[in-house]
């Protein structure tokens, strides 16, 4: 992973070593992608530091799922043709998802003539090579594409444990094709990291005293399938359990079409797997539901919840929901709230339809105004504020175990539950640690407890 020239390179250009920042948008998989992306380059001599003001390297590591993070992106790209002018020296990358469509790569190269160079996440192996390569011929590196799209194995790893959670990626890319989605035409096909490989990391996590771990995949519940392990989702969760330590597995993102009745066994008889499933519904109508490509019906998702509550009564279920899906109709957006309440989740994520250029929905036709779109995504959090409030009073007088977050100044401290609620508590613990609580009341959408 050492670029044998790169440490060389990079002192002649700055008489030190480089100060580098990572800006990161978007999803988790983007987090443990700069995670990894930071600890190649300070295996290549670059000095880590929490201020792009300062930095000698940016990295810009941009997300594409909705139109409103690239403006962002762009927002902030904007800021380094001041930067640039002021220090020249800068190098300033940019990688990820938003880079990978051709029309924005071209947009960079044309318009961004202060981005120096663009890499492609789906290897980031190829970054050490690529700011070389820049540094020895002077010249833009802008080609988006990689020699291969691949699993990356081996690369050092700098985790961000502030956060008291671990992202752990199982696997890379997306076969599904959600007809909204760009995610399968930027991060390519699905791969599957070898069950010895994620288990080695997981082990290292532990080790680490990582408490709270995050398996990441766009749909974990196709772990495997293409690789000939012998190992699907759920037998990978059950080698995890068996991993001595204490700590909580979670995952992310649960596609349903893959979600089976061996997954919710498998939570059920292991206890380190936590009680809150993230299962994105995207709609409540089965005619969106078809036109997104999603392939499964209404009735077979709530199958599936039922199934899964009958044999973990104390899950929790979260979801994701599009709002303004092409052609839909106000029927067919109350379908979606009234599967909010039947469903029961914890919390839903919503969004606006964002048309995504080269996906199928792109031309399907969009009549509905932007205004009553934004109408229904307000009534739809109102009618899943109501469902949440109902859950967490239904928490108040409960004896949980969670981990703490962080210690507040009056004597308090955060704590994240099996279900990922954080919960303010009265008395003492240790940042990062296991603590029990009973949860006392809910107060303004907030939940407090004290420790036991
Ligand atoms: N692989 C995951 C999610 C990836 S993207 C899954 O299938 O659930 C995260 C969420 O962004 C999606 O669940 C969806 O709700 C939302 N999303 C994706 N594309 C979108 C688009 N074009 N417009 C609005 N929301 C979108
Ligand atoms: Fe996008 Fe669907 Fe793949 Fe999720 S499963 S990343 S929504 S195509």
């Amino acid at each position: 992973m050492k670029n044998t020239n790169l440490s060389t390179q990079l002192k002649e250009r700055f008489g030190h070593e480089p100060n580098l920042f990572i800006r990161t948008y978007g999803c988790q998989q983007n987090v443990a992608d700069s995670e990894r992306i930071r600890g190649l380059l300070e295996s290549n001599g670059c000095v880590y530091c929490e201020d792009a003001d300062s930095a000698d390297i940016v990295i810009f590591n941009t997300c594409a799922v909705r139109g409103h993070a690239e403006d962002r992106v762009f927002g902030n790209i904007g800021a380094m043709k001041a930067v640039k002018a002021a220090r020249p020296e800068v190098i300033v990358i940019m990688g990820g998802c938003m880079v990978q469509q051709p029309h924005i790569a071209q947009n960079i190269k044309m318009s961004y003539p202060y981005v120096d160079i663009i890499f492609n996440t789906n290897n980031i192996s190829e970054l050490p090579g690529r700011i070389s390569e820049f540094l020895g011929k002077g010249k833009r590196v802008l080609d988006p594409a990689c020699s291969e799209y691949t699993v990356n194995e081996g690369i050092p790893v700098v985790r961000d444990l502030e956060r008291c959670r671990a992202y752990l990626p199982i696997m890379y890319g997306c076969d599904n094709f959600c007809s909204y989605c760009v995610v399968p035409l930027v991060r390519g096909r699905e791969r599957s990291r070898r069950p010895e490989d994620v288990v080695k990391e997981f082990r290292e996590c532990v080790e680490a005293g990582c408490k709270d771990i995050m398996l990441l995949g766009q749909n974990v519940n196709s772990y495997g399938n293409k690789s000939g392990f012998g190992v699907d989702f759920p037998d990978l969760l059950r080698m995890l359990n068996d991993v001595d330590g204490d700590f909580v597995i979670r995952f992310m993102t649960s596609h349903p079409k893959n979600a089976s009745k061996k997954l919710f066994d498998t939570i059920a008889e292991c206890g380190k797997i936590s009680r809150h499933i993230h299962l994105p519904v995207q709609s409540g109508s089965d005619r969106i539901l078809k036109l997104m490509n999603r392939n499964y019906t209404r009735e077979q998702y709530m199958e599936l919840i039922r199934y899964a509550r009958s044999v973990i009564p104390d899950v929790y279920f979260t979801s994701d929901i599009i709002v303004g899906f092409p052609g839909e109709t106000e029927d067919e957006y109350l379908q979606t709230c009234s599967l909010i309440e039947e469903a029961n989740y914890y919390a839903t994520f919503s969004f606006i339809y964002s048309k995504r250029e080269g996906t199928p929905a792109a031309s399907m036709p969009d009549d509905t105004p932007h205004s009553v779109k934004a109408q229904r995504l307000n009534a739809l959090n109102e009618i899943q504020r109501k469902v949440t409030e109902k859950l967490e009073l239904g928490l108040v007088g409960t004896r949980q175990r969670g981990i703490c977050t962080g210690i507040l100044n009056d004597g308090s401290f955060e704590c994240r539950i099996n279900n990922n609620a954080e919960v303010t508590v009265t008395g003492s613990a240790e940042v990062n640690s296991f603590c029990d609580i009973t949860i006392t009341d809910y107060i303004n959408r907030r939940l407090y407890g004290k420790a036991e």
